[in-house]
């Protein structure tokens, strides 16, 4: 089986992530570790992660991933966009550890110019600084769409910055659907031969988690536009085996799909009657 959850807000708290989730039906979620666009964030209320951390425990829910801001470019060419990205990444990963044993995904980061083998290099020496072995917190780089200078449109530069991070297992990777279809991998053809190719590359044990979206636009084309599952170009035949493909079982899957509520409580059960 797999642990199904979408996009949720903090805005309640933490608890109330919990209580809805279980009223969606799912037994994972992710949310904004602050404004996807800003930087602020709330001050924590302890006795309200800890409700939740029962909650979690109490309705055997997956781990959960956050997901960090978008703003946060550790490779940017601008050195104060940069410096404002490494204390985003310090904060979160401080807070995260309120909730130990979960995941935190983040876009690796776009270079914005200054070329690819730079653009890693900056990303890596970021997550060195702010990554220690004892941290309770799995970071997790996103496969991205390639869209303009964004670095991880391809298994091997994820691999390159795990490589140089050198982290052991505290560093994997989230697998978005919509962003690897994007980027030109063929997961509606052959599945089998994409998740062969990232064992390969990176190792299926580094794949913690996945962002399950359909893609608005035709394989390879760099754009990044979610859909909702089964009306894009990915498809829902192609979702399902993706849902229920064993080297993905065990996984947090997240829908990202452009939905309210109602169509993310559909798309769970549409999940939930799969897995059945
Ligand atoms: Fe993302
Ligand atoms: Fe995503
Ligand atoms: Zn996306």
């Amino acid at each position: 089986m797999i642990y199904i959850g979408c996009h949720l807000s903090v805005t309640d708290g933490y608890a109330a992530m919990g209580k809805t989730m279980s009223a969606f039906g799912g037994n994972t979620f992710a949310w904004f570790t602050r404004n996807p666009r800003g930087g602020k964030t709330k001050p924590v209320i302890p006795e309200d992660v800890e409700a939740l951390r029962e909650h979690l425990h109490k309705e055997g829910f997956g781990p959960l991933v956050a997901h960090g801001s978008y703003t946060m470019n550790l490779c940017s060419a601008k050195e104060e966009t940069r410096a404002n990205g490494l204390d985003m990444l310090t904060q979160d990963l401080a807070r995260m550890e309120l909730l130990p044993g979960n995941f935190y995904n983040f876009h690796p980061g776009a270079h914005t110019g200054q070329g690819t083998e730079t653009g890693i290099r900056q990303i890596a020496e970021a997550l060195r600084g702010v990554m220690h072995a004892d941290m309770q917190t799995t970071v997790l780089l996103e496969t991205m769409a390639g869209k303009g200078s964004e670095i991880g449109g391809s298994f091997e530069e994820l691999r390159e910055i795990i490589d140089r991070v050198d982290m052991g297992d505290r560093l994997g990777v989230c697998f978005d659907t919509c962003h690897t279809w994007d980027a030109g991998y063929d997961i509606v053809g052959d599945p089998d031969g994409v998740l062969t190719r990232f064992d390969e590359v990176i190792g299926l044990s580094r794949l913690k988690a996945v962002h399950f979206n359909d893609s608005k636009n035709e394989r390879g084309s760099h754009k990044d536009r979610h859909e909702k599952l089964g009306e894009g170009c990915i498809g829902m035949e192609a979702m399902k085996r993706l849902a229920l493909h064993p080297a993905l079982q065990g996984r947090p899957f997240i829908l990202e799909t452009p939905n309210d509520d109602e169509g993310y409580i559909r798309e769970i059960h549409t999940v939930l009657e799969w897995q059945a």
